[in-house]
């Protein structure tokens, strides 16, 4: 039986859905798919409009230090966000978040770093302006492992609009946000990796409003016309998102035979950071043009976007190029592909249901959510649509979805995508 779900849009609302988010004009429809099954992009001044740049509060960068408990609280580390803190009692502390501007997605993002003269047990309370909590606390202290800090120490006020975390601070660094940390300096190392392979080649694709790079690799035969891109982390909290990329390019990249022989045939362009102003700034959702990037794949306001388009158009300029398959990685409350609706017409055609079948075949206890939607957002995965006639999709991971299950999932999601890719390339 085919457990497959199939969602209705309305579903797709919640959370980082193509629609947009709440409190922000939703773009116009795109117009009905033109010959060749793709249609044009929409040049409505509203759609273009809702990625215009507009200014973000920059966040004070400082270390509180409470000195009669002998307690310091920090916002100075990469992908920080303390808007303010102050005491509230013996050992009663509150952090306050407001993001970067409004409206946003609520995506309420937090990350700080405390530690205490004696070693003890405080309280911190976060309070939210413009949002509401999200993320389950995750801590790591020293060179330890981040880990989901207990229920037991996890108090959730949904009517006060706050959470209170119970935390054992003392001399060493205790490091508290609402996922695992994943900023810059980790896709520079982890794509510095990827590259010490031969078969691996870095660059960097362009800058960010700001300056950071957009740190590039690609793998596979040079010469192939068939492409294969993805991009990930437009939006800075989604780190399972994230965590699912790293586990479906390193399937890709890999020694397996099915990869070995993929390659061969196959160009695979990764680009896995795509706001990286807004993942080192802590930002809840936006760059720092103020602006959600998956609403700016047709006005292209924005110089992240820009960057993408830019190198994605110029490999697949020259004539017998194609891109084969677009994916852009993302998190929200579940998991759930946002695929393309099926009477869009793709070339090449017939690939996301073989592709979604072989992921529900192969793990028989995992449920595929298949949400599929139209064109109306000025989204990547619409862009890769409009554009090149590809086929596209957003993978969206929950964001308390188990992270063994995230990677064997992507893992898995990648070799489907290998097998579906060749055998369509042997029929032709
Ligand atoms: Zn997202």
């Amino acid at each position: 039986m085919n457990k497959r779900t199939l969602c209705v849009s309305l579903l797709a609302l919640a959370g980082c859905s193509p629609a947009g988010p709440v409190g922000s004009p939703v773009a116009p429809g795109g117009g009905p798919p033109q010959a060749g099954g793709r249609a044009a992009a929409s040049s409505d001044a509203p759609t273009l409009a809702i990625s215009e740049t507009r200014p973000i509060e920059d966040m004070h960068r400082r270390t509180i230090g409470f000195t009669e408990s002998g307690v310091w609280i920090s916002n100075e580390l990469d992908g920080g966000r303390v808007s303010d803190a102050w005491q509230e009692g013996d050992s009663e502390f509150v952090v306050h978040l407001r993001p970067e501007n409004s409206p946003v997605n609520n995506s309420a993002w937090y990350a700080f770093k405390l530690w205490s003269e004696d070693a003890k047990w405080i309280e911190v309370t976060l309070t939210y302006e413009g949002g509401s909590h999200r993320y389950w606390p995750e801590a790591r202290r020293g060179g330890e492992a981040w880990a989901p800090l207990d229920s037991a120490d996890v108090a959730i006020d949904r009517n006060a609009n706050e959470a209170t975390f119970r935390l054992r601070v003392g001399p060493d660094t205790l490091w508290v946000a609402g996922q695992e940390m994943m900023t810059s300096s980790f896709f520079n190392s982890w794509t510095d990796s990827l590259a010490r392979e031969p078969h691996i080649s870095k660059t960097i694709a362009g800058r960010s409003g700001r300056g950071r790079a957009m740190p590039m690799v690609q793998f596979g035969d040079p010469a192939a016309t068939k492409h294969v891109m993805i991009i990930g982390r437009q939006h800075p909290p989604e780190v399972t998102g994230t965590m699912a990329l790293l586990a479906f390019v390193e399937e890709l990249a890999g020694d397996s035979p099915l990869a070995q022989e993929f390659r061969e045939d196959f160009r695979v362009h990764v680009i896995p950071l795509v706001n990286p102003d807004g993942v080192d700034l802590g930002h809840w959702r936006h760059n720092t043009g103020g602006v959600d990037l998956n609403r700016d794949w047709v006005a292209f306001n924005q110089p992240e976007t820009r960057v993408v388009r830019e190198t994605y158009s110029e490999i697949l300029a020259d004539p017998g190029h194609e891109l084969w398959f677009g994916v852009d990685f993302h998190s929200t409350q579940r998991d759930v592909f946002y695929t393309l609706q099926r009477d869009l017409e793709t070339d090449p055609a017939g690939i996301i249901d073989p592709w979604l079948d072989y992921i529900d075949t192969h793990l028989p206890d995992y449920v595929v959510n298949d949400s599929p939607g139209g064109l109306a957002t000025p989204t990547s995965r619409n862009w890769f649509y409009r554009e090149f006639g590809a086929p596209a999709l957003i993978y969206e991971v929950g964001d308390q979805t188990d992270r063994a299950l995230i990677r064997e999932v992507a893992t898995t999601a990648a070799r489907g995508t290998m097998e579906v890719l060749m055998q369509e390339a042997q029929r032709r």
